[in-house]
């Protein structure tokens, strides 16, 4: 007898099977070792990241190299140094990162210093925590010996002075307003790893975190079956806590390209009015080497650096 719960999970099974029936195609695969990261800046952080994967260095090497090359970089608006601030002027920093072991770690609100995701490299290697955020990750990384340094430049100073012209402190989340650099990659020793950095939402409210610093939101690897980033509104990440989510849809046998397509539906569902007007894309790597991407709207691109794809950028498939 075919009872009512039943039925229920039938129906969204079939829902299931006909969305990926549209998108769904076998995920891309390439040799060990690989990197692939979000948006046009990738290319970048991949050179660095396969100076290391392409002397058989390890994944989490080669992803904190990669994420440091936006972050350093004061032309890029989204990400470390010359990140458009909060609505109060102030540039706040969410990053993290994880590897091969589970190890992970992260700062969120982080000010002053260039490079959060070495930061939260040393909150993993160096302390029992895994998350420091604010004055407490600031403090941390001074008596790490970072430098403390200004990273708002006279680029993003104006674009914010701009701004609280017509925006009326009002902080609203658009296309164009943000981008996270995640990064995932796989070693020649076959492990994986990943780390994901922003300046987060532009005139975003003091003390708003994202995605990006969150394990399991915006980064998750699983050494047994793939790693997943993610980049877009931050809030709808950690609604569906995606990167676990595509991970775990990984595990349960969908293709990378399948699971980053199965996220976002779970986006669309959950927000279906909201999802047409934001960005949300994710990306994912198998422990064999295939990957995937997905996004709710057209126009996220990622770049791949592996043996058969020399750092090439993608447009990913989108729901919309
Ligand atoms: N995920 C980032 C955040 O919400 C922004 C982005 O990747 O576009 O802060």
């Amino acid at each position: 007898m075919t009872s009512r719960r039943k039925f229920i999970q039938l129906g969204a099974l079939a829902s299931l099977a006909s969305f990926t029936k549209a998108w769904g195609k076998p995920a891309a695969k390439v040799s060990k070792p690989v990197v692939i990261s979000t948006w046009n800046f990738g290319v970048g952080a991949n050179v660095e990241a396969w100076k290391i994967l392409s002397t058989d260095g390890r994944a989490l090497d080669a992803v904190e190299a990669g994420a440091r090359v936006p972050e350093g970089d004061p032309k890029e608006s989204s990400v470390g140094l010359g990140g458009l601030p909060d609505r109060d002027g102030r540039v706040t920093l969410d990053s993290c990162i994880m590897d091969e072991f589970a190890n992970c770690g992260a700062v969120a609100c982080l000010e002053h210093i260039v490079h959060p995701v070495s930061v939260a490299r040393k909150v993993m290697e160096k302390t029992p925590h895994v998350f420091l955020v604010g004055d407490g990750a600031l403090k941390f990384a001074l008596d790490q010996g970072f430098k403390k340094e200004n990273l708002l430049t006279k680029q993003s100073e104006k674009a914010w002075k701009e701004w609280l012209k017509t925006a009326k402190y009002k902080p609203v989340a658009n296309i164009e307003n943000h981008d996270t650099i995640g990064i995932v990659a796989l070693d020649t020793k076959q492990n994986l790893s990943g780390a994901c950095t922003t300046s987060g939402m532009a005139y975003k409210m003091h003390g708003r975190v994202g995605d990006s610093p969150i394990i399991g939101a915006a980064l998750f690897v699983d050494n047994e079956i793939g790693a997943a980033t993610s980049t877009g509104v931050g809030e709808e990440v950690i609604r569906i806590v995606g990167s676990h989510l595509v991970v775990e849809l990984m595990r349960q046998g969908n293709s990378p390209q399948q699971a980053c397509e199965l996220a976002v539906a779970r986006i669309v569902k959950n927000q279906p009015q909201k999802s047409k007007e934001i960005q949300v894309g994710f990306l994912a790597l198998s422990k064999n080497g295939e990957y995937g991407a997905f996004a709710l709207q057209k126009g996220f691109t990622y770049a791949v650096y592996s043996n058969e794809v020399s750092n090439k950028i993608f447009e990913a498939k989108s729901f919309y």
